[in-house]
């Protein structure tokens, strides 16, 4: 239910730009022009430049180019869930 490949749904689909908000209180530093590479196909590119998708409960963010998941965030309370075992990395600028 959740993994919901191949039915992307491109109505609730936005880039990885309108997460920046979200992963600048995660990660106290400026994400969406942060390079990354995608565990699944090797595309790298900026954060930015991923698939966000902010109506799941959480956010995830998935490659343009084969659409698999790269980092699911979901915040539930006081805690943080961060799941970017879809990347090979995210880099963070000090
Ligand atoms: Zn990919």
């Amino acid at each position: 239910m959740e993994d919901q490949d191949g039915d992307l749904n491109r109505a609730l689909m936005l880039d990885g730009n309108a997460a920046g908000g979200m992963l600048y209180d995660i990660f106290t530093a400026e994400m969406t022009g942060a390079p990354t590479e995608c565990a699944s196909c090797g595309r790298s590119g900026e954060v930015g430049s991923l698939l966000a998708f902010v109506q799941a409960p959480g956010l995830v963010l998935r490659c343009p180019a084969c659409e698999s998941t790269m980092v699911r965030i979901v915040r539930a309370g006081d805690v943080t869930y961060l799941d970017a075992r879809g990347a090979v990395y995210l880099r963070i600028e000090r």
